[in-house]
């Protein structure tokens, strides 16, 4: 079955397709071991925001691929991953011309929220209803691989458990409502280099992540925030003790829970009310001075997803 959701994906008679590209936070993140492949066989609990870069994707008569950008330390080329995924469509099913591809972000850039794992899955759901391909979500997931690990759960979103290298997913319950405050310092954190310092090994504490999934499924808030644990954390907070200072000053202030996404430096916290967030969201500006503080919030299944399935 293939149906497309106009909440995330329009498409106009000039052969245009638009498509939001949503943020994502983990709610846990584990890692068992370091494989023998060297990657490690990770356990997340992923979810996925109302904040999204926008993305319109045009076919051109001309053969190439044209992006553009309001961001202009970004890329505009192969080194983009929109561009990337692009080129793997064009190329897998030797499509004729080209495309142009219009990306505004307003997801923070290298700031563990998934935003260019997010744009090439966007650009991927995008090509695949502008050629009519009809492929399955599972084919989709199966190129976004080639591209990043975090791109077949990008294609899916919504909240869901994610294992492997993070192309291996379930999809879960809905997480109850919360506001979320993303707070990101002005440096960026290269999530390889977390990767290579961590010691799977001397991991002391594992987040509990059957205990969140029971908490999600029994929509209870204050259990889900008791184990927002990511196992990255003691790692980045070395390399920039400032993130620890933020996660713990969200918490002192009064947030239901805070933590680091991905490999960070992005701090998030979740409220149940918006005046709370929004008032968090100035403090933490205030205290830190940091530019890059959004206040957003989880999305559910009926507005995430590019309607594809398995
Ligand atoms: P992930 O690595 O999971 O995608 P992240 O939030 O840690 O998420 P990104 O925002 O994707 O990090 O940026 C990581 C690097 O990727 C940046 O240094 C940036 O230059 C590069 N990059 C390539 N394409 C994009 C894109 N479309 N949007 C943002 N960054 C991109």
């Amino acid at each position: 079955m293939y149906t497309v959701y106009k909440k995330q994906m329009e498409v106009d008679q000039l052969e245009t397709v638009k498509v939001k590209s949503r943020a994502k936070i983990n709610l846990t993140l584990d890692a068992l071991y370091r494989r023998a492949d060297g990657y490690h066989e990770l356990e997340m609990v992923m979810q996925s925001l109302k904040l999204y870069d926008s993305i319109a994707v045009k076919k051109t008569a001309q053969a190439g691929i044209v992006l553009q950008t309001n961001l202009s330390f970004l890329p505009t080329d192969e080194r983009n991953l929109a561009h990337r995924a692009a080129k793997l469509m064009l190329e897998t099913f030797s499509l004729a011309g080209g495309v142009q591809i219009c990306l505004t972000k307003r997801i923070p850039v290298a700031a563990g929220l998934a935003g260019g794992s997010g744009n090439a899955a966007a650009v991927l759901a995008a090509m695949n209803q502008l050629y009519d391909l009809r492929l399955s979500l599972k084919e989709l997931m199966e190129l976004g691989l080639q591209l990043g690990s975090d791109v077949p759960y990008c294609l899916l979103g919504t909240t869901a458990l994610a294992k492997g290298r993070g192309e291996v997913l379930e999809t879960l319950p809905d997480c109850p409502h919360f506001y979320v405050v993303l707070a990101k310092p002005d440096f960026g954190i290269s999530t390889g280099a977390v990767f290579r310092a961590l010691q799977a090994e001397k991991i002391g504490c594992h987040p509990d992540t059957a205990g969140m999934l029971r908490a999600i499924a029994a929509s209870d808030r204050a259990g889900i925030c008791a184990r927002l644990e990511n196992v990255l954390e003691p790692v980045t907070f070395q390399m920039q003790p400032q993130v620890a200072k933020i996660k713990d000053f969200f918490l002192s202030q009064g947030a239901k829970g805070a933590l680091m996404s991905g490999s960070g430096p992005t701090v998030f916290a979740l409220y149940e009310e918006e005046e709370a967030a929004q008032q968090a969201a100035q403090q933490v500006k205030n205290a830190f001075r940091i530019e890059t503080v959004v206040v957003t919030e989880t999305v559910d299944k009926g507005e995430q997803g590019y309607g594809l399935s398995f």
